[in-house]
């Protein structure tokens, strides 16, 4: 985090809270992820932020399940979400769940039955919605909302007990059926849900909902900051009333503005459907805005972190650039990523006057970013090495700086070769490009006093290994797919996913690891995929080395 820029509205909430003694100076604040899907770059804000707060004021950060809805939830997805929280960077106080409170959350319900404040209500929920009224008209009531205390805690004991069917009955809050606000009007806490519940099993047949479970867990852990985004403004009067009614520990709510991006959708409803279409190679897939995709993809916590800093907390939304994260991907890894050379699209280049069969190694430093490079590694040189189909041109434009019959080039960490002609195939293609070299030329020891503009990289063509390469661009054509008229799944980009089956990697690339940063000189920045066999390997460009993206 850097150290000089001003405070955001939420550390200026604390800072004050701080000076007041407020809970005695102390802070702690949860992140509560709902485990209904992987976790995406908005989640990365929102953890950024929480354990952030709690690591600049001394605190601590819960990690709790906001596990009420037993349906949709499962463990693959718990699973998912402690690994990138943890990959991010950060470390929970406690590993919580709000389904460990579900006994203690009957009791709160209990109780404001008992003071009158809650009663169970038969109505269907047409009929529920139907009675609400609407922002300009009060709610009316029906009978059920007379019901007496006695009658409300034997019907909520009996929905517990399992003898009504789904939807038969809710148990509502007693609030104000005039009230401006329509989360005050009567908000269901309770419905029956006969199903399987990924912690508690079939323990349970009622389940709480959103508004009255959040602030009653935030109240029993005693969390001082509740950070939530925008449209929870109006469920605030509510968190609050409960808190109140109940006389428990009073936890605050915060509301700041979520992240949008760019290119990209981020709810987790539609990011399953393109996992479950197939769309999309899985919820990690590198074209995803999850965190386990952009780890895939490459990206670092620290550049992540970094975005999540950039983009800052605000009490308005806005729609960020997905620039925005490539920059902050690019400044890391040209810090960190060891410099390798790889040919995506491969032709041949002989060096004609280089015996056959000789071989010469030269050294390649891992990082030139930094003071000791991070060590270095050997490049084998031979008579016939891969280049770049675009590095040669049979007929070169003005200020063509590489390959073409007569100009000279340096091969990267080795020779100047000066080009003295090439060969085609039956279609006109080129296939093999031939050269001469300059034997005091070599990188290093150079003493041939020629001056060249080009620099191109090659792979040694006896000990290259052949890989595939994918390359991959925004996976919606359109900036904002959720506003767009129809389906979002129309503006997918079809040219999202760009395989190249057959190129060539110097040899020292086979020890590459998944995560780690590699910059294939002169192409972009690159990581191994997590599903690579020794076989196989198969690389994922994490980004360009420069902002490409040209606005169609
Ligand atoms: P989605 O709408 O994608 O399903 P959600 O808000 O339901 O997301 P939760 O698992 O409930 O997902 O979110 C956990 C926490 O992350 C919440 O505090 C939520 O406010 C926050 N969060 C979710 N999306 C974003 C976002 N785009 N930007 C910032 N914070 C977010
Ligand atoms: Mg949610």
């Amino acid at each position: 985090m850097s150290e000089e820029r001003s405070l955001n509205f939420i550390e200026e909430i604390v800072e004050e809270d701080i000076r007041e003694g407020k809970h005695g100076g102390r802070v702690l604040t949860r992140f509560p992820p709902e485990p209904n899907g992987y976790l995406h770059i908005g989640h990365a804000k929102s953890i950024c932020l929480n354990f952030g707060l709690a690591l600049k004021y001394g605190g601590q950060t819960n990690l709790r399940f906001d596990d009420t809805n037993p349906v949709k939830e499962d463990v693959e997805y718990v699973d998912s979400i402690k690994e990138d929280v943890k990959w991010l960077g950060f470390t929970w106080a406690k590993e919580l769940y709000a389904s460990d409170y579900f006994d203690q959350l009957y009791a709160f319900a209990v109780e404001l039955i008992r003071q009158g404040l809650a009663y169970v209500d038969d109505s269907t929920p047409e009929q529920i919605a139907a009675q609400k009224g609407t922002p300009t008209e009060p709610g009316t009531g029906n009978e059920y909302r007379n019901r007496s205390i006695e009658e409300n805690l034997r019907l909520f004991e009996e929905m517990k007990a399992g003898k009504y069917p789904d939807g038969a009955k809710v148990l509502r809050a007693k609030i104000d059926l005039a009230s401006p606000n329509m989360h005050l009007r009567d908000p269901l806490m309770y419905r029956i849900k006969h199903a399987h519940h990924h912690r508690t099993g079939d323990q349970w047949c009622i389940y709480p909902m959103y508004d009255f479970a959040h602030g009653e867990s935030d109240a029993i852990e005693e969390i001082t900051h509740s950070v939530c985004t925008l449209e929870f403004i109006p469920h605030r009067p509510l968190y609050e009333w409960f808190i109140e009614k109940l006389g428990i520990f009073p936890s605050k709510q915060y509301e700041f503005a979520r992240l949008n991006l760019n290119y990209t959708v981020m709810s987790k409803r539609k990011l399953l459907q393109l996992v479950d279409e197939k769309y999309v190679d899985g919820w990690d897939d590198p074209r995803m805005p999850t965190i386990s995709g952009l780890r895939r993809r490459g990206y670092t916590p620290a550049s992540i972190r970094d975005f999540c800093e950039r983009i800052g907390i605000a009490k308005r939304e806005n729609m960020i650039d997905v620039g925005l994260l490539e920059f902050c991907i690019r400044e890391d890894l040209n810090k960190t990523a060891w410099r390798r050379m790889a040919v995506l699209d491969p032709i041949k280049l002989v060096i004609t006057d280089y015996p056959e069969g000789k071989t010469e190694v030269f050294t390649g430093e891992n990082n030139p970013e930094v003071e000791d490079g991070e060590g270095s590694r050997d490049i084998p040189f031979s008579r016939e090495l891969w280049i770049e189909r675009e590095d040669f041109m049979e007929e070169p434009p003005k200020k063509f700086f590489r390959l073409a019959v007569g100009n000279m080039v340096r091969l990267k960490s080795a020779y100047i070769v000066k080009c003295e002609g090439f060969k085609k195939d039956d279609n006109g293609n080129v296939t093999e490009v031939y050269c001469t070299h300059i034997a005091e030329s070599r990188s290093g020891n150079d003493t041939s006093g020629i001056n060249v503009k080009g620099t191109i990289h090659w792979v040694s063509v006896p000990d290259a290994k052949t890989v595939e390469v994918r390359l991959y661009d925004r996976l919606f054509r359109v900036e904002d797919p959720s506003s767009e008229e129809g389906d979002f799944k129309d503006y997918i980009n079809p040219e999202s996913l760009h395989i190249l089956p057959q190129a060539y990697i110097e040899p020292d690339l086979a020890n590459a690891v998944p995560g780690k940063g590699y910059q294939f000189i002169r192409k972009g920045y690159f990581t191994l995929d997590k599903n690579s066999t020794p076989d196989k390997l198969v690389f994922n460009r994490t980004v360009t080395l420069k902002d490409g993206w040209v606005k169609k």
